[in-house]
């Protein structure tokens, strides 16, 4: 029996999962820096890639077949069109004959799912979540396809991977979350012939499969998700996640432009920070690293040599108190109020049982239970569906008048302070407070965690660049 190479110690050379997002791969020009950034690093590192779609992709694939479930039969081949044309530029500047002779096949039989998905749409009028899955991930099988050729024919080893065959999920289509077990044990027999040969996996992000091999996708935004779910799998030492800013910023530079760089933050600041409003990272994409402590770097494919944010499992910073700000600059605030018959904890029940039954998250939650009123904030996107789900959850209390109302105030923003400091540190709801009043700045509603890892204010939604600059003025941030 040949007896195969062991897999390179890791003493030697440390793994590094790199994901890419979509502006890092957006272009011929970005992918050769993606090839240049992974073959410097592989030198000294063992590297495994994880990819999102070219910047745009993704929109321009749901797009397509949304509208063709509406029956149109045109606009889908214009994307047909243009997503051929993408990849195929690339193709036609970065590689060499014998390299586009793989790759090209390979693309083609992307555009061609394309094109019998999208036919199939229009023809019956309608996609659903599962068929969705499998289109609005081609994306990333193209450019996996893409960054692996590329990085070929510059003389680093490597091949295109598809999530589906590494990350087992449940069915929840269009959201699905990891079996993890079943994930890492696959993940790791799948790259290990790979590992041994020295040749550099690029995963398509985003997409997974289930038990029965359908492909599933891990919401909007998920490849960062994939990243950390394969790093975990393999137990990788660190996380790199490429992206175009500088690292986690100590607000959106947008409202603040005094904003900085945090040169680190704790898992929980960060899985806080996500949540409310931080486009830098998925919200998710700490949990499957907490376990084995891997650290997450957040990094800037246009700058690589700034170092980032390093995404820690906890805070050990000299910074006390409020570390960051983030907003969420459309949200609403629904307010149930019960007459006496209907008790806090049943009204209380009752909503969040409603809530969950379409798992509409919220973003903050306030009560008084003298008045027997929840009052409770969600994303402004969600109202509709909250609105309904609690109608239908309250029609009989409604008709027999136990409740008083359901009321939405919409155009609320809700501002949030962040820190793991800020636990045991006096006085910083107090200053934030202060600073609102003497800005003139209303607050409608107030609620800090009891991890005080954060305080969230509600405010209407046209103070929220005042407020987020005031707070972040006011912490010296
Ligand atoms: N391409 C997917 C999206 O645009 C996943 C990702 O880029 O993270 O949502
Ligand atoms: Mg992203």
């Amino acid at each position: 029996m040949v007896k195969e190479n062991p897999i390179p110690s890791k003493s030697k050379r440390p793994l590094i999962v790199m994901k890419f997002g979509g502006t890092s791969v957006g272009s011929a020009e970005r992918m050769k820096n993606v090839a240049e950034i992974v073959a410097d690093h592989a030198q000294r590192a063992e590297v495994a890639v994880v990819v999102s779609a070219m910047g745009g992709v993704t929109d321009m694939l749901i797009r397509a077949a949304t509208q063709a479930s509406q029956g149109d039969r045109e606009q889908w081949k214009n994307v047909r069109r243009e997503l051929a044309h993408r990849h195929r530029e690339v193709a036609d500047q970065l590689l060499k004959a014998a390299e586009q002779a793989i790759v090209l096949p390979r693309l083609a039989d992307a555009v061609t799912d394309f094109e019998n998905l999208c036919s199939g749409f229009s023809l019956v009028r309608e996609v659903t979540p599962r068929a969705m899955d499998t289109l609005s991930s081609l994306g990333e099988v193209m450019s996996a396809q893409l960054v692996a050729a590329i990085l070929r024919s510059r003389g680093t080893p490597a091949e295109a991977v598809d999530a589906t065959e590494l990350i087992v999920t449940d069915d929840n289509f269009g959201s699905a979350t990891p079996l993890f077990e079943e994930t890492h044990a696959q993940t790791r027999q799948r790259l290990a012939g790979l590992r041994r040969r020295g040749v550099v996996p690029v995963i398509t992000g985003f997409r997974g499969a289930t038990r029965q091999g359908v492909c599933t996708t891990l919401g909007r935004g998920g490849s960062d998700y994939s990243g950390t779910i394969v790093g975990g799998a393999l137990d990788a030492d660190e996380v790199w996640i490429w992206t175009d800013v500088d690292g986690v910023m100590t607000a959106d530079p947008r409202l603040v432009p005094g904003a900085r760089i945090l040169p680190e933050i704790s898992y929980p600041e960060a899985i806080e920070l996500s949540f409310f409003g931080a486009k830098v990272l998925h919200h998710k994409t700490i949990q499957p690293v907490m376990k084995k402590k891997i650290p997450v770097w957040i990094k800037n494919s246009f700058n690589p040599t700034c170092p980032g944010t390093c995404i820690v499992p906890s805070a050990n910073s000299s910074q006390r108190g409020v570390k960051a700000i983030t907003s969420v600059s459309k949200a609403a605030i629904i307010t149930l109020s019960g007459k006496d018959a209907l008790s806090f904890p049943r009204l209380a029940a009752k909503t969040f049982n409603a809530l969950s039954l379409e798992d509409i998250p919220t973003l903050m939650v306030t009560q008084s239970s003298a008045d027997n009123v929840l009052c409770f904030a969600v994303h402004e996107a969600d109202v509709r569906r909250v609105k309904a789900q609690l109608e239908k959850s309250f029609e009989l209390e409604m008709l027999h008048d136990y409740m008083v109302a359901i009321e939405v105030m919409s155009h609320v923003a809700i501002v949030v302070a962040i820190g793991e400091d800020m636990k045991g540190t006096p006085g910083i709801a107090g200053r934030a407070f202060g600073v609102l009043g003497r800005h003139g700045i209303s607050i409608i509603a107030i609620a800090q965690g009891s991890s005080e890892l954060s305080i969230s204010f509600a405010v209407k939604s046209a103070d929220v660049k005042e407020s987020v600059k005031v707070i972040h003025e006011e912490f010296k941030l």
